[in-house]
């Protein structure tokens, strides 16, 4: 068995369903402003994989439709850098050293203009006043996710990020409501996370939030309209007008209710079985074992190194 490293699930969407809605302006300021386009495009994941680096090589590749075994699981984490063309991980230079520290990067990673950012996203202002003079010239944006609660959460991610960003947290839509720099990105992402119909995603658990959108985003086809108006509704009441780009990432075959509800399990667990990634929402993988399917946060088991083998299934 060879040791290896999973960097990334990988996914092509295909479009399902587009809407566009409306929502007018908060009454306050209805005379002076047009009030918010929502076009919500449904993508739903047509095929699945991931990104694969071997031991000591920089250069990943892509397994479609993957079979994984786990040998033994290593704890060792592999630093998280890499670089390369923006919305492009399968042609990135991944790092090969072992990390050191909680954040995942190793010692010549570790004040990396990627590792900064990371920080500064978590809430560090140190690393943002970093970050935001060595990222000079990047796109950055932020979205608005409805969750299918009372509020909204409000986000940052790198631009091209965005798809991924949405497919790996609990959402049932979410629209890019700025792009620019990163310090006006990190400022806009503030001063909304303080609006009262806004958290910045620290305020409601995580589980309780998958389940809630989980069940919201399964009635997506036939209730995309009332879904695109919500969130058009939402992004009024914050206080923007005009027209936004919005997304739902549905995965391939399962309900994100299944996924989200299906048996989720620790690394240590898989060893030795044959597993095959069949599904993926919310940032969880769907495994399927001879006998069950469970599930698994993708972060369990990215960047580790791992004594495995992944193939490509075949059918
Ligand atoms: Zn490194």
């Amino acid at each position: 068995m060879p040791l290896l490293t999973l960097r990334s699930v990988i996914f092509e969407t295909e479009k399902v369903l587009e809407t566009r809605q409306h929502a007018q302006p908060p009454l306050l300021v209805k005379d002076r402003d047009s009030g918010v386009e929502v076009l919500l495009k449904v993508l739903r994941i047509r095929r699945l994989g991931l990104l694969v680096q071997e031991a000591g090589s920089p250069r990943p590749y892509i397994v479609w439709d993957p079979l994984l075994r786990l040998h033994r699981i290593d704890y060792a984490r592999v630093c998280r850098y890499h670089t390369g063309p923006p919305g492009k991980p399968w042609e990135h230079t991944y790092c090969t050293h072992i990390a050191v520290g909680r954040e995942g990067y190793c010692r010549s990673h570790a004040n990396s203009a990627k590792a900064l950012y990371e920080k500064c996203a978590q809430g560090s202002e140190s690393a943002c006043n970093q970050a935001y003079e060595l990222l000079k010239g990047e796109e950055f944006s932020v979205y608005v996710l409805d969750y299918g609660g009372s509020k909204v959460k409000v986000g940052l991610t790198q631009e091209w990020r965005l798809i991924w960003r949405i497919a790996e947290q609990p959402h049932v839509a979410a629209a890019k409501v700025f792009t620019g720099g990163l310090r006006e990105a990190r400022g806009l992402e503030k001063k909304l996370g303080r609006h009262r119909i806004a958290t910045e995603g620290v305020a409601v658990r995580v589980k309780e939030r998958m389940l809630k959108a989980a069940r919201e985003v399964e009635r997506i086809n036939s209730e995309a309209n009332r879904i695109a108006k919500r969130l058009a509704s939402f992004i009024a009441a914050l206080g923007f007008s005009g027209t936004f780009e919005a997304y739902t990432i549905l995965p391939m075959n399962n309900r994100p209710t299944e996924i989200v509800k299906a048996r989720e399990v620790g690394v240590g667990e898989l060893e030795l079985e044959l597993l095959a990634l069949s599904d993926y929402w919310a940032g969880r993988m769907l495994l399927e074992t001879m006998k069950s399917k469970v599930t698994i946060d993708k972060n369990m088991l990215l960047h580790r190194l791992l004594d495995a083998m992944v193939s490509p299934r075949r059918e």
